[in-house]
């Protein structure tokens, strides 16, 4: 397994490359969920990239860069284990040699990247699309693999690519859950036992929703949080949307996704469930 750490490296490895090439970004901390995007390319690519990197300009202030777990030589371990054939770990003056302030930025739709967490989280679907546009051209893959746990940053990624017409096919792979239903998220870490125990609610109260077929989004996602914050889950959104372009539903019907995110202490989570 190849470990690049700047461009020229991973450059003369793509030169030389023959077939198709799938890439798969993460922030490291690899668990289950990122290994099933492996596997996933595997089966749809001849190689596969998988870059770590923690991305400084999808945090928004206050938010957990500082804190994000940076875990390389356990990730590399599990990459080499589930058969990957390149990591591309950049540092800050790799991806931004110039510095952030003054970068050229890729803005995301606004009906897509402004709604859910693009509400809540100003400038962080930029932050997306413009580290994910960068890694593209580095790397230059046939095929761009995706969680469907962060599944509006699914959507917001594959309209760059056809808004930008970037040669790049972008698939999306299923949430994978720990045995009681959470999903699994680097984020789970920060929860307390008290919170990990509250936390499998999330995803019983989306699994819910979704069987309610003909219901009024709006009221039953009043009732549903009102319940999770009686519960002690703070509730940012909960919300109906399409599936493709997330525009509001307002009654539980098929192609539509109930999209939460949530706040356990500190911890913010976010889960989604299509009906
Ligand atoms: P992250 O490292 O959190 O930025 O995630 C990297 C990629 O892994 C993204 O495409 C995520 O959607 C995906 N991912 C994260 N958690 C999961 C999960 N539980 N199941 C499937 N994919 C996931």
């Amino acid at each position: 397994m190849a470990v690049f750490r700047d461009l020229a490296a991973l450059r003369h490895w793509r030169q030389g490359l023959r077939g198709s090439l799938a890439l798969v970004p993460t922030m490291g901390n690899l668990h289950e969920g990122h290994l099933s995007l492996v596997r996933l390319a595997q089966t749809r690519a001849d190689h596969v990239l998988v870059s770590i990197y923690v991305n400084p300009l999808q945090f928004g202030r206050g938010e957990d860069f500082a804190a994000y777990p940076r875990t390389l030589d356990q990730d590399l371990a599990k990459l080499q284990e589930a058969g990957c054939n390149a990591i591309f770990t950049p540092d800050d003056s790799v991806m931004y040699p110039r510095g952030k302030r003054d970068l050229s930025l890729v803005m995301p739709a606004r009906s897509l990247s402004k709604v859910l967490c693009g509400a809540h989280r100003p400038g962080h679907f930029a932050g997306v699309c413009t580290v994910v546009a960068k890694l593209l051209h580095m790397s230059q893959p046939q095929l761009l693999v995706l969680g469907e746990k962060d599944y509006q940053q699914y959507r917001v990624l594959q309209r760059m690519a056809t808004d930008l017409d970037l040669p790049v096919q972008v698939v999306a792979g299923p949430t994978q859950r720990a045995a009681d239903g959470l999903a699994l998220s680097s984020r789970n870490r920060y929860l307390s036992p008290d919170e990990r125990s509250l936390a499998p609610r999330i995803f019983a109260a989306l699994r819910e929703l979704a069987q309610s077929h003909g219901a009024m989004a709006a009221d039953l996602a009043a009732s549903a949080a009102a319940s999770l914050v009686q519960a002690g889950i703070a509730v940012e959104y909960l919300e109906f949307r399409a599936e493709d372009d997330l525009r509001a539903l307002s009654r539980v019907e098929a192609g539509g996704r109930w999209f939460i995110a949530a706040r356990l202490g500190g911890t913010r989570l976010i889960d989604n469930v299509g009906v």
